[in-house]
């Protein structure tokens, strides 16, 4: 698109993932003129609002710490502004906005009325205190909760905004409007959270790549998976991965991964969910309580051998030259967990090797279309059982990937996911806003 990095001079992230877009919609839109004369793609890609607030909160030694908060609400066309909070030090306004965007384009492919949002802050909650999470949570919703709502827009947890903070935001936006309300997603079970939220983007993240590998007449029992990360989604996707009877070979963090060639089994998944859910550890103690694993110091999983390779950390953790080791190592499917995890230069090595790359928007979307549930069942004062919520998102992540099947430029039965997810995400958008 002509001229977005001159008008967001800097903001390298957002300007990636609208070239990335824009690039497939062009084509698709050539012969469609009520999009061209109504500049949707251009209207998209200019959030509606971005709210920038400063955050201060005291420390445990009593000094007055300052930060920076943001949300980026891009697009309400067919919901309400939906999207997580991400709070972790590489957070600028190009990465929420590229973010908003991204997220307006996978709220669309749930098929629920949800609109595109993104917001967070530079705060790193590593190594701090409970109560120092705690203070900067209330300071932060002091700042956000006159632009939010249940029908404006419904934040959610995203990288370091898990349980403990959503509580944390949830308690200070009741106290400042004497409302409960369903105004944040990912809330405990207790107070109006959803039963499936915590797993639903790990989980349907491997839905999708079920529904990839049954298109190749492939199953994931058997299959060897490399994992990055160590959250939420990295964890969850190892746990239904381990038990569909795939061998899960590789973790996560910023300090390194593990391998594990015996493979991660469910006892040894456990052990690392307490390690890092609750005791906010390292994943290098994983190497040092069990013989056989070995830790790879600043490395990344991508060297190692396996059948899929399953990025759920952070945005471009795989460049041009990851790309070609997972090409060499003859991967049958890269399915992103984590937000545009494969710079637009691996993007190209992976399309040109025809390898089957599910991106972001679709394959981690589970996230956020269990969150669209929680709303609906805040609205209705209902909690709906577990057993209703896991089968509507194995649903839903089947029609997500059929969507994506659909427009994805199906090619001697090669599926261009890319290019099937952006389009048939940006199609109802666009159709709204017309
Ligand atoms: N942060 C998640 C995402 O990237 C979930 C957002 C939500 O539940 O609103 O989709």
């Amino acid at each position: 698109m002509e001229g977005v990095e001159k008008r967001n001079p800097g903001q390298d992230e957002f300007v990636q993932a609208v070239r990335e877009v824009s690039q497939d919609i062009f084509s698709w839109i050539q012969d469609k003129r009520e999009y061209h004369e109504a500049e949707i793609l251009r209207r998209i890609a200019e959030p509606d609002q971005i709210i920038s607030f400063r955050v201060c909160w005291e420390d445990d030694d009593h000094n007055i710490r300052v930060e920076r908060g943001w949300r980026v609400q891009n697009n309400n066309a067919i919901g309400p502004y939906k999207g997580g909070l991400r709070f972790h030090p590489s957070v600028t306004e190009s990465v929420l906005k590229f973010l908003a965007f991204e997220q307006t384009f996978k709220n669309s492919l749930t098929g629920l009325p949800l609109g595109g949002g993104k917001g967070g802050s530079n705060f790193n909650p590593h190594g701090k205190s409970d109560r120092e999470v705690m203070r900067f949570c209330q300071s932060f919703m002091t700042e956000l909760y006159r632009h939010i709502g249940p029908n404006v827009d419904v934040p959610a947890g995203d990288i370091g905004v898990g349980s403990r903070e959503i509580g944390y935001l949830f308690g200070q936006y009741k106290r400042l409007t004497n409302r409960w309300e369903g105004v944040l997603t990912g809330k405990a079970n207790e107070y109006g959270g959803s039963p499936m939220r915590v797993e639903a983007t790990g989980y349907g993240a491997v839905h999708f790549l079920e529904h990839v590998l049954k298109r190749k007449n492939e199953g994931i029992e058997g299959k060897s998976v490399i994992i990055s990360g160590a959250g939420n989604v990295a964890l969850h996707a190892a746990e239904k991965l381990i038990d569909l009877g795939a061998k899960v070979l590789t973790l996560s963090d910023s300090d390194g991964f593990v391998h594990d060639p015996d493979g991660i089994d469910e006892e040894k998944l456990d052990w690392i969910k307490t390690l890092k859910i609750q005791k906010r550890g390292r994943i290098s103690e994983y190497a040092e309580e069990y013989s056989g694993v070995e830790f790879h110091e600043d490395g990344e999983p991508w060297g190692v051998d396996a059948d899929i390779a399953m990025p759920c950390a952070t945005q471009n953790e795989i460049g041009k030259d990851e790309a070609k080791q997972l090409v060499e190592n003859d991967v049958l499917a890269v399915v992103e967990g984590a937000n545009m995890p494969t710079t637009a230069e691996a993007v190209e090595v992976l399309r040109e090797a025809k390898v089957t790359l599910a991106p972001g928007k679709a394959a981690n979307a589970g996230g956020v279309a269990v969150s669209g549930l929680e709303m609906s069942q805040n609205s209705e004062r209902i909690s709906w059982q577990r057993e209703k919520l896991e089968d509507m998102l194995a649903n839903l992540m089947e029609d997500i990937h059929d969507k994506c099947v659909e427009h994805g430029d199906t090619e001697n039965d090669h599926v261009d996911y890319v290019k099937g997810a952006n389009i048939a995400g940006f199609k109802k958008v666009a159709d709204a806003m017309l």
